[in-house]
Formats: structure tokens, sequence, C-alpha cells
């Protein structure tokens, strides 16, 4: 069987399919052990008290799935081949494997605003992660895009280091938690750009020096001096390889029968990110990755998911 994916869910499942002698393959992408990695102490991890670092949870999952006996195969999923079993999972576009069950945990990417000036200056300014990069911006101003909850949370984590934190939004209402909308709106370091569309990111000797913005009601365009801009606008599931073989949700989630992993495709299992837009916990994706494996354990012994064109008629 394989895995696709090294985040909390994919590793979960390498150790559970591994402990069950499933002999998984794991497949690392881009991002090793997902977005974890991008981030520094994590507090919310039952089982450490005093906190861990991302990167080393990560590597001691990873350690866990390889001492049952997973094999890590590093490169990129390019395509799949979902029509017949066994399955065809071609990676780096040259190494074709073959596998009668897939679990896809290729987790989600933070989206990006797409405007000029902001791939050129990620890393020289522009950021999708507070806790990687806040450290750089220490009595500095920074900018934070997003209405949602990463953006209150980031920004008032991100009040930490800078100087003053300017929440830019594109709409006068936020889609944040009334919670997390209040801790941001009692810091005083927390300001706010309204109803503003963000034009471009501009630089001065190649770094950030403000990000331009529209005014929504007057059409009037202005600059806010800044040296760092931080995307907060969501994230973007990993399920461009999948090329529509798997049905997926209106923004790109693959979806799942039921409270299953199992997807539209049989034999084909889906844990993380990839498939939880809601919840995107560290600990809720190992949870789900725990469930894959043990959906494909009933399902190659044959005791669970028999009726499963059956099953998919309830997907949407
Ligand atoms: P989100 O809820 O989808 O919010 C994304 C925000 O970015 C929205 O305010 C959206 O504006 C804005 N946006 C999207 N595309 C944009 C664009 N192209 N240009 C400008 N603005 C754009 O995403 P999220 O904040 O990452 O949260 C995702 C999920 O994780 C939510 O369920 C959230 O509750 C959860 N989460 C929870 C916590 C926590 O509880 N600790 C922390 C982080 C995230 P509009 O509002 O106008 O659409």
């Amino acid at each position: 069987m394989m895995i696709l994916g090294t985040g909390p869910a994919g590793l979960t499942a390498a150790i559970y399919a591994a402990r069950a002698n499933l002999n998984p393959v794991v497949v690392e992408g881009n991002e090793p052990g997902g977005q974890l990695t991008l981030t520094t102490e994590v507090e919310n991890f039952p089982g450490f008290p005093d906190g861990i670092m991302g990167p080393e949870l990560m590597e001691s999952m990873r350690k866990q799935a390889e001492k049952f006996g997973a094999t890590f195969v590093r490169g990129w999923v390019s395509s799949v081949d979902l029509s017949q079993r066994p399955f065809q999972v071609v990676v780096d576009e040259q190494t074709t494997y073959v596998s009668e069950t897939l679990i896809v945990s290729t987790g989600a990417s933070a989206k990006m605003l797409g405007i000029p000036g902001e791939s050129d200056l990620l890393g020289r300014g522009v950021s999708t992660c507070a806790t990687c990069d806040g450290f750089f911006f220490r009595n500095k101003p920074i900018v934070v895009v997003g209405g949602g909850d990463s953006a209150m949370e980031e920004a008032t984590f991100l009040t930490k280091f800078a100087s003053e934190v300017t929440i830019v939004h594109r709409r006068n209402e936020l889609r944040a938690s009334k919670v997390m909308q209040d801790r941001a709106r009692n810091n005083p370091k927390i300001k706010w750009v309204l109803n503003v569309t963000p034009v471009s990111v501009q630089s001065e000797s190649g770094k950030v020096s403000g990000l331009e913005v529209r005014d929504n009601e007057t059409g009037e365009t202005r600059v806010i001096p800044t040296e760092g801009v931080f995307v907060a606008i969501g994230h973007q599931p990993n399920t461009g390889f999948l090329n529509g073989q798997v049905k997926l949700d209106a923004v790109g989630y693959i979806q799942t029968i039921g409270t299953t992993t199992a997807t539209s495709v049989e034999g084909v299992f889906a844990c993380g990110d990839v498939m939880d837009s809601h919840y995107r916990q560290a600990i809720t994706a190992a949870g789900s990755g725990c469930k894959a494996a043990m959906d494909v354990e009933k399902f190659l012994e044959g005791s669970a998911f028999q009726d499963w064109a059956q099953l998919a008629e309830t997907l949407a």
C-alpha cells in the first residue's frame, strides 16, 4: 500500500499500517513533515506538557513509522492513474509505483493573493507563516492580510515582535470567530484597514517596503508602509495531481464517505488537511491518519467497504 504525504496524517497512517504488516511505502513531497515543519513550538499536541518544536514532533513520528517498517520515498507525486487496481503512482514524472490501495494525505498549502510583487518577495518580507518569520520583524510595522481566524491568530502572535500590526481585509465584516476577533480588537498594537483590496507589494532594494491597497468604496489607492506582509487568507488542499479522478468539494477538498476515510474511488482513502477544511489541527489530522490505516486494513481483509460503490453514491 502507498501513503502520499508525510504530515501528521500520513505519518500516523504509516505507523498504524506498518504495525499492521501492510508494508507501507510513503511518498514525502517537497515539504516533508508538512505544515508543522514551518512552525516553532507546538503547545497543544497532547503528551507534551512543556510543548514540542514542530519539526522535532514530525521527525519523531517519522522515526516511529520507520521503526515499524515503513519505507520512505523522496519525491513529488506528479500524477496517478486510479482507473483500475492496482493504481499507478508516478513520482517526479519518472518512477511509477503500483499499489492496491492508496492513502492520500497531501495536506493543504497556503493561498496567495496573486498580486504583483508577492511571489518575487516571498522570503524577503512576504511570508505565509508568522510563527516561522515573525522573529525577523522585531520593532517593525507588519501587515497581515485576511479576515479569518488565521489572520487574527497570526496578527495577535506577531504583536510579540512588531512595533504595530495592521490587519488588512477586503470587507468590513470579519470572518473570524468572535473570540479570536475580540482578542485582536482588544490588542492595542493591532490597527485595522478594512474594505480594501490589496493591489501590489512594493519593494525597495529587493525587500518589502509597503503594501498598496485600493479602497473598495472610493477606488483610491494608497501604500501602507511595512517591511513584512503576512498573507493569511486560507489554504488550498493539494489535490491537483488527482486530476479529477476523486470527488472533491467545491473548494477542492477530498470528499469522504460518512465518518470513514473512504473516497469516491474504491481502494483510495484520504485523511488530514486534504479532506478536512474545518479542524485542521495536527491532532485531528493524526487521528484521521489512524482511521485511514484501519480502514485500509479492513478493506484489504474484506471485512468492510464491500458495498463501496453504493456508499460512494452518498457523495455529492
Ligand atoms: P478562512 O476562514 O477561509 O478565511 C480566509 C480569509 O481571507 C477571509 O477573511 C477571506 O475574506 C480572506 N481572503 C480569501 N481570499 C482572499 C483574497 N484573494 N484576497 C483577500 N482576502 C482574501 O481561512 P483561515 O482563517 O485560514 O481559517 C480556516 C479554518 O481554520 C477556519 O475553519 C478557522 O476557524 C480555522 N482556524 C482556527 C484557528 C483557531 O481556532 N485557533 C486558527 C486558524 C484557523 P472573506 O471573509 O471576504 O471571504
